[in-house]
């Protein structure tokens, strides 16, 4: 087939330049290779198509908050997870300290507020951190289809100047939004964030989210088709930060970035799209990475929004 040929194009095309820095308040991200790109698409059946560094692995980071969310609305369903943290867009910046005015809610799971919430809501309350972490952690995998693991160096690194996650767990204990200890909610998020992928894992993902919550491959059904609509909308709304806006009209589907270069899609019914670029916009998103779903959206028509 021609996809890989295509595939390729879009890649060279949007690697033509390689502007934006790689995360600089982690220093273990800040020190990664810059030039490395891929390119995976997975449709919905597990066909798999990928161009460049496919099997690089590299952290999830806030990609991880889409499939924690997933994981908390299997636990405890929407409505209850939906009390705890809302779903309206910030418009702000990933680490804003802020909570809703009148509830005092995280305004939404994608912001590192709501992230840090949701940590504390996989299994059941009371579970130590470590079974905690174990549940992710198999959440994780199941969606991939093999065994994940933490890249320890990077989950040390985000660790040494996690000031500003610390400030706002003490700023959710404070408001009991969590009752765990602040210290040990931010070792397991970062831990969460430190969890290896390749882009390859990563499309899978978001094939799977793409596919009614069945992964492609192992035919595991992980999470219910409402909880996957759910997720979906809100990395509609809120999945890029303050570009939701911009990246909701001109590339137009569910996605989710993260600073370690990640970016994943989802088509529903169709494929899961994913990018990795470690080279940031001003938003803390993969700049090449925003390209390339931008260039694939033209071309193949994959804006939600417009007419088949
Ligand atoms: N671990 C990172 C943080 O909390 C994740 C941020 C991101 O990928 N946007 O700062």
């Amino acid at each position: 087939t021609p996809i890989p040929d295509y595939l390729q194009l879009v890649l060279n095309y949007c690697s033509q330049d390689n502007p934006g820095e790689t995360a600089q308040y982690i220093p273990e991200l800040a020190d990664a290779d810059p030039d490395r790109c891929a390119l995976v698409l997975s449709t919905v059946d597990g066909e798999v198509y990928g161009v460049g560094d496919t099997d690089v692995e590299f952290s999830m980071q806030s990609i991880s908050k889409a499939f924690v969310y997933a994981l908390a609305l299997e636990e405890h369903g929407i409505d209850y997870v939906v009390s705890r943290v809302g779903v309206e867009p910030s418009g702000e910046a990933f680490n804003e300290l802020s909570l809703e005015h009148d509830t005092r809610r995280p305004l939404n799971p994608m912001i590192n507020a709501g992230a840090i919430t949701m940590h504390t809501m996989v299994g059941p309350p009371g579970i130590s951190a470590e079974e905690r972490f174990e549940r992710i952690l198999s959440g994780m995998s199941a969606f991939a289809g093999r065994d994940l693991s933490v890249d320890e160096a990077v989950y040390e690194s985000e660790m040494e100047t996690a000031y500003r996650n610390l400030a706002i767990a003490n700023m959710l204990r404070n408001y009991r939004v969590i009752q765990d200890r602040p210290l040990d909610v931010v070792r397991g998020y970062v831990r969460q964030c430190a969890i290896k992928v390749t882009t390859r894992d990563l499309a899978l993902m978001a094939a799977t989210l793409a596919n009614s919550g069945v992964q492609p491959i192992t035919g595991e059904q992980v999470i219910s088709p409402d909880n996957v609509r759910q997720t979906l909308s809100v990395m509609m709304s809120c999945g890029m930060y303050d570009g939701a806006g911009d990246w909701m009209s001109t590339v137009g589907f569910p996605a989710k970035s993260g600073v370690g270069g990640g970016l994943i899609g989802s088509l529903p019914g169709q494929v899961g799209i994913a990018t990795f670029s470690p080279r940031l916009d001003k938003h803390g998103s993969s700049l090449r990475g925003v390209r390339m779903c931008k260039r694939l959206s033209d071309d193949m028509g994959l804006h939600i929004m417009s007419a088949p």
